[in-house]
This record gives structure tokens, C-alpha cells and sequence, in this order.
């Protein structure tokens, strides 16, 4: 039985096995294996810093359709000093503002109503909420992220989420009317416990929204740097539906969004809920099989797809570089990170990273220390070729930077293919 299986912290048995993290199987088959990477997210304070790798290989269940990696790393080192603010991106801002919006439209909020979102970073979605009016709580473990959150008047709880703490939500605040939680899923380490402190807060009248980029992507997108430490988890709407099933909860609406280069909302209600169901479940998971999800020979070929990608963007390095073209990159992003060290790229190929946000500004991108720079100083220092590594939001950064570059700047992508971003 899953309850019988620790799962905190690792899902290697001492056998030097697997066990599922989302419904406790042994049937995982290897999908792409990375190697040994330091933590996407540790920027290093100085050059000479020691960097510390781990293992990265991105496992898939048959039983359940869960990607996952094993959790070498534990969340409190990952978590507890996080540099990512999703207020940095006008992309994200417009598109937690668009969401609340839709829901306060469909009049889903009577008096009296609150909302909850799980992992709420700087509060860039619930202070759209507030605008309006609604109760909402945050819960951010992340405590350097809360206090910015608190600071706009957001009442957040600096703790992980987890069964226990959705009892004690429940027994000062009551059922939610809407639980939000947008791409933390994947960094939940105890996945069962978490769907669990889920189920706990989903009353009878409770909707659950999950946004998380699917595994879909990663396999068919080629998103493969999208895999990392600290995203344990690979969901797919065949997973959530499983989990979600085997917690007392049902998957009722799939909508597939956009953000992020491709992510699935999940809806989640009780499995005793009116609220009824849409055809999208039912077509998506089938696009999930029809397209090899689950299909051991397909990540095979997958795996040396990915191996031509970096070998291409590293060459394209090497040769630009003889050439004397002077190669920036833009987004020190967990995504760079999953790149630069797949390849380890090395040292002067590439001469600074810019990045707008102060936290990551004058630390130093590893495997050999890149220096991470602001936006402004990259401009000042004119370079011929800028490689923009968020290619979720390459457009947004490539229309800020085409302001004020050179027009005869390039700028390139390497996911899904190393390409020059061409002008709109
Ligand atoms: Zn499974």
C-alpha cells in the first residue's frame, strides 16, 4: 500500500529502486538522463565558488503517466532562499490579472467566499483578488518571496504546504471557495501528501485549479530544460487524473494555455461534486497515448534528439566565438542553468548573462562562473549576438532588447532547435 511507503525525502528504496511518487509503483522507465548537474537555481556569490552536482534523470511511470526525478536535493535547501519573482515577467502579470478576472466574471464569488493559492511568490495573482475585494490567503515557504507578498497587505503563511497545514487552514479559515495552485505541484517532493492536504480543503462546493507545464511539452516540444532539481515531479492530465482519483478527488476540465510554452490547467473537484464534467479529460489523455507518453521506445529516440540539440548550440558557440562575434546571454533562468551545464559550456564562449532581476545580478552562473549582469549593462556593452534562454517569453525580451540594440544584434533561441529570433 502507497501509505506504507516513505516518501519523504527519497522514492529509492534500498535496493537501489523505484518507487512511483504519485501512486507508489515499481514500473518506471527511464525518459532522458541528464548527467549530474548542480541546482538550476543556485547562482554562485563569487567565481570561485564550489559547486556541488547531482543526479538529474527524468523517470515515467507506466502505471500512472507521472514524470519524476528522484529528490536528491531536499526542498528547504532549494526553497527557503528562492530567487524567482513571477512579478518579473509582464507576460505572467497579464496573464494572473486575465485569470481572475474570467472567474470573477463567471460570478464563481458570493459574500463571504475566500480563496487560497498554494506557493503565492510575491503575490503577483492574489493582489488581483484584493483589488476586487475577495478574501484571499497565501501560503509562500519561500521567506525572502513572503515578505514581498505581505508587504502589499496579502496575508501569507510561511510554511510548506502540506496535510497538516491544510488541517489547521481548515479549522481557522473553513473550505476555500477556489484553491489555486499554479506550477508548485512539480516542486512538492511528497506528492501524495500534498493532493492529500488538497482533498482535506475541497468542499463540497470547492474548485481546485492547477497550472503546471505538462509532460507533453517536454516530449513533443522538446522542452527538455524544463527538467530540473527542483521540479520533482512531470505532470500530465492522465497523472493528475489518476492522483486525483486515488485522493477522493476527480480531474473534471482540462484547458490547455500558452504560458510557460505550453501548460495545462488542471480543474479538480470532489469526486462527490455536482459540478460536472468536460470532454476535455477524455481528449486530452487520449492525445497523451496517441502521442507515446507513456512509450518507452519514444524517449529513447527523445534522448538522442536532445543530445543533437546541445551538440548544435555548442558548435554554434564555438564558431561564433572564433569568428569574434562577442555572445551574451539573456535570462539567467533555471533554463539556462539546465543548458549551460548539460553542455558545460566553457569559459569566455559566452561573456556575461543579463537578468532584470537584482536578486540574480552579480552572481555568477555556473558550471564555470558566467557573471550574471543587469539588462542596462548589457546594452552598454554592445553585443553581436545575445542567446535568449527563456523561450517562454523569448518575444517579450527580444521586442525589449530590439529598442535599444544595435539592429544588427542577432538573437538566438536553442529550444526547440538552435534558431535566430527573426524581427516581427
Ligand atoms: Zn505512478
Amino acid at each position: 500500500m502507497v501509505s506504507d511507503l516513505n516518501f519523504s525525502y527519497s522514492f529509492i528504496d534500498g535496493r537501489g529502486g523505484y518507487f512511483c511518487r504519485g501512486c507508489g509503483g515499481g514500473n518506471l522507465f527511464s525518459g532522458l538522463d541528464l548527467g549530474k548537474l548542480p541546482i538550476a537555481n543556485e547562482l554562485l556569490p563569487s567565481q570561485d565558488s564550489e559547486i556541488e552536482k547531482f543526479p538529474l534523470h527524468l523517470r515515467v511511470c507506466i502505471d500512472c503517466g507521472l514524470g519524476q526525478v528522484a529528490d536528491v536535493v531536499t526542498p528547504e535547501r532549494i526553497f527557503r532562499d528562492y530567487r524567482y519573482l513571477s512579478s518579473i515577467s509582464s507576460t505572467f502579470l497579464q496573464h494572473a490579472a486575465e485569470f481572475v478576472e474570467t472567474l470573477v466574471n463567471q460570478k464563481m464569488f458570493e459574500a463571504g467566499d475566500w480563496v487560497l493559492e498554494i506557493a503565492s511568490n510575491d503575490g503577483y495573482l492574489l493582489k488581483n483578488f484584493l483589488r476586487l475585494n475577495i478574501a484571499a490567503v497565501g501560503i509562500e515557504p519561500a521567506e525572502n518571496v513572503a515578505l514581498i507578498s505581505k508587504s502589499l497587505g496579502i496575508e501569507t503563511i510561511t510554511e510548506f504546504f502540506s496535510s497538516q497545514l491544510a488541517e489547521k487552514i481548515l479549522e481557522e479559515y473553513g473550505y476555500p471557495k477556489f484553491i489555486i495552485a499554479n506550477n508548485v505541484m512539480a516542486h512538492v517532493p511528497d506528492l501524495i501528501d500534498f493532493i492529500k492536504g488538497l482533498s482535506l480543503l475541497c468542499g463540497p462546493k470547492t474548485q481546485i485549479s492547477i497550472e503546471n507545464p505538462s509532460l507533453a511539452n517536454i516530449l513533443i516540444g522538446l522542452q527538455f530544460d524544463t527538467i530540473y532539481h527542483e521540479h520533482y515531479s512531470y505532470l500530465s492530465a492522465t497523472a493528475v487524473s489518476n492522483l486525483a482519483n486515488i485522493n477522493g478527488l476527480h480531474l473534471f476540465k482540462v484547458e490547455e494555455l500558452t504560458i510557460h510554452g505550453g501548460s495545462n490547467r488542471y480543474w479538480l473537484k470532489r469526486l462527490d461534486s455536482q459540478i460536472s464534467s468536460h470532454e476535455s479529460v477524455a481528449r486530452i489523455k487520449n492525445f497523451e497515448a496517441e502521442n507515446g507518453l507513456f512509450d518507452p521506445q519514444l524517449w529513447e529516440a527523445y534522448a538522442g534528439r536532445v543530445e543533437e540539440i546541445l551538440r548544435d548550440f555548442l558548435f554554434w558557440l564555438q564558431t561564433t566565438k572564433k569568428i569574434g562575434r562577442r555572445i551574451y546571454g539573456y535570462g539567467a533562468a533555471a533554463k539556462a542553468s539546465t543548458i549551460l551545464n548539460s553542455v558545460d559550456v566553457e569559459l569566455g564562449l559566452i561573456t556575461s548573462i543579463a537578468d532584470a532581476s537584482l536578486e540574480k545580478q552579480n552572481r555568477f552562473m555556473p558550471p564555470h562562473a558566467i557573471p550574471i549582469i543587469s539588462p542596462r549593462t548589457l546594452l552598454d556593452e554592445k553585443p553581436t549576438d545575445v542567446v535568449i534562454f527563456p523561450w517562454n517569453i523569448k518575444n517579450e525580451i527580444a521586442d525589449l532588447l530590439r529598442n535599444s540594440l544595435d539592429s544588427k544584434t542577432r538573437l538566438w533561441c536553442v529550444i526547440p532547435n538552435m534558431h535566430e529570433i527573426g524581427c516581427k
